[in-house]
């Protein structure tokens, strides 16, 4: 391309609406315009900076096996309003913009895929064979978002990737999440991002465990409390801690599960160097997780020690207020006494019937076995309750509360995170903070929305399953300005070559001169053909303003054909590194490539 015949207008000054640094240099240097709040024009050095983010997202797809396909924007409110989710995304805070079309039917702009893709896969999907299935797409979503800022950070209309997958149960879902957190790693790695794979809240989308991917820059919205020892990170609304003040000598051991339901009695013998009687006559709990909403404690109490209700129920309040839960539910095995007790107060407390506390206290498989049945049976809606215990949660073992029973001092022991505190793998790590922009999640779904619109499929048995499924989503355009937001100088925005839009630029100093003319242009021509993208900047302006030009819009290498070639060199310059070298005309594509 030459620049003298593309549309390329760059600003000297900062436009007065832009905050962030990669915002203000993709507006200079001409790659986007702001057409209204949240609504940009993607110009043709950006756009081809999204193909090549979009390829890269489009290759690593690809090859664990997703296909590709285009769902509607046009999305119609019934699949809404049978997911549920039509009223929370329309209403005033909510998302989705809405329209009704001149039948008087309403309908959304689809800020998200769920619903349609429930409803293909509810007709085509009929038996295991079928299964699995992963069906991803590269379009524009819309959202009205309370506060667009930032330009393509968060718009109003923004590209994403987003795919979604169906399996005949969570072990097949969980190999497709786990491709999928390589595949995300792959892409971003391949753009050239510093980025760390956080663990999240599940927010609107609903599911149990669900990843972000944090590209790491102070202009980042979100929080990320990680460890030193890259054992631990999470989104700070995820992210749990030990409390500062309640590391006390009380606190014996700890552990993050690695294994979902693995660790057994034997196990927290090990850690506490006891004997199983002892730690079975100790108090065992542990937390599950359902997106920040419901919090279950599962608390483990012989049937025959004495159970101190109001401070039980004081600390769960307090646990729930920790986590901004609306439930508690503590399942215990207390005496029939206490039943009554709570019975009588409608305390929001679940427990375990004593005639299965001897299986209950065997091991956590068996917890974990009889902690689902006791679901099924309650009436409790837990439809969309994860065991998050058994996969991402934490089992907190204390030595000294068995004897003296203090339930208080176990139950304040693991909280909602702030920096500095001490980690539950590890108390001798601290918390630390960083800012993120969220460019990826992932999100094992479960049966959330095949439930509620009836997809289902029939099992070798010949029983008809809600699918099981997962969803992921990776932000194209917040992605490429996140790259600039990580990579740019006083001068300009730095591209990792990868999604750079051109890889090359020839520049001619003096448009008079017909030696530098020739030479650039065979230059350009043979770049270009050798696979390397090229620009020629071949504009009739000063050498200093095409200097300038060239270092704002970031293009990784500049050629220039000035007064060297009268010795049959060309500079060629490093935009990263400013490196400036002269090298023969004809070793230049040996040179970039
Ligand atoms: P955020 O927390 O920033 O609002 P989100 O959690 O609502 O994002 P998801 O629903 O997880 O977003 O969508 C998947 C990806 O889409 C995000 O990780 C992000 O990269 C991108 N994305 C979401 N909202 C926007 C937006 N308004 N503008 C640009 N990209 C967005
Ligand atoms: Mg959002
Ligand atoms: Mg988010
Ligand atoms: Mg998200």
């Amino acid at each position: 391309m030459r620049l003298s015949q593309m549309l390329f207008v760059t600003l000297r000054d900062d436009p007065a609406d832009a905050e962030i640094p990669s915002h203000k240099l993709l507006l200079r240097a001409g790659y986007i315009r702001r057409i209204g709040s949240g609504v940009y024009a993607y110009l043709p050095l950006m756009w081809r900076v999204l193909q090549k983010v979009s390829q890269i997202v489009r290759e690593e797809m690809n090859a664990t096996g997703a296909q590709e396909c285009l769902l509607p924007q046009l999305q119609p409110a019934e699949l809404w309003k049978e997911s549920g989710r039509w009223d929370t995304y329309t209403k005033a805070e909510g998302i989705m913009f809405s329209l009704i079309d001149r039948r008087e039917q309403q309908l959304g702009l689809g800020p998200t895929h769920e619903e349609v893709i429930t409803t293909i896969a509810r007709d085509m999907i009929r038996s295991y064979r079928q299964l699995p299935q992963h069906l991803y797409q590269i379009q524009t979503k819309f959202r009205d978002e309370i506060r667009p800022r930032f330009g393509l950070m968060r718009g109003r209309e923004f590209i994403m990737k987003d795919g979604y997958s169906f399996h005949v149960d969570e072990e097949s879902l969980k190999a497709t999440y786990q491709d999928m957190y390589q595949a995300y790693s792959n892409m971003l790695r391949r753009s050239g991002l510093a980025f760390r794979a956080v663990e999240a809240d599940s927010g609107a989308i609903g599911g149990s465990g669900s990843t972000e991917f944090m590209v790491l820059a102070d202009a980042g919205e979100d929080e990320v409390l990680y460890t030193e020892d890259g054992k631990y990170a999470a989104n700070v609304e995820k992210a749990v801690s030990l409390s500062a003040d309640a590391v006390t000598s009380q606190f014996i051991a700890h552990e993050k599960r690695e294994t979902p339901g693995t660790d057994t009695i034997d196990t927290v013998c090990k850690f506490l160097n006891c004997s199983p009687t002892q730690v079975v006559k100790n108090v065992l709990y542990q937390t599950v997780y359902d997106n920040g909403k419901t919090v279950l404690v599962l608390v483990s109490i012989r049937g025959d020690q004495e159970v101190n209700e109001v401070k039980l129920q004081n600390e769960l309040t307090k646990l729930a207020a920790n986590y901004d839960a609306k439930t508690i539910i503590a399942l215990t095995v207390p005496s029939a006494e206490t039943q009554q007790t709570w019975a009588a107060k409608s305390l929001p407390l679940g427990y375990i019937a004593p005639d299965i506390a001897d299986e209950y206290i065997q091991g956590n498989q068996q917890i974990h076995s009889q902690f689902l049945r006791f679901v099924d049976k309650t009436a409790v809606d837990l439809k969309n309750f994860v065991t998050g215990a058994n996969e991402t949660g934490y089992h907190v073992v204390g030595a000294n509360w068995g004897e003296q029973f203090k339930l208080p001092e176990l139950v304040v022991d693991i909280r909602k995170a702030r920096p500095g505190d001490r980690a539950l793998h590890n108390p001798e790590q601290t918390l630390q903070s960083a800012r993120g922009i969220e460019v990826g999640h992932i999100f094992q779904l479960g049966t959330k929305y095949s439930v509620a619109m009836g997809a289902t499929y029939t099992n070798e048995q010949g029983e008809e399953k809600p699918l099981v499924m997962g969803c992921y989503g990776v932000g194209v355009s917040r992605l490429a300005q996140s790259a600039v937001e990580q990579s740019y100088d006083k001068d300009g925005i730095i591209w990792p070559v990868a999604i750079a839009p051109y890889h090359a630029i020839v520049t001619i100093p003096n448009i008079k001169d017909a030696q530098q003319i020739e030479i650039a242009e065979k230059l350009y021509k043979e770049l270009n053909q050798a696979g390397i993208e090229t620009l020629l900047d071949d504009r009739d302006e000063r050498a200093g303003v095409k200097f300038k030009d060239a270092d704002l819009i970031g293009i990784p290498y500049r050629i220039v054909t000035g007064r060297a070639i009268a010795n049959g060199k060309v500079e060629v310059v490093e935009r990263a590194t400013r490196k400036s070298q002269e090298i023969d005309i004809n070793e230049v594509i040996g040179t970039i490539k």
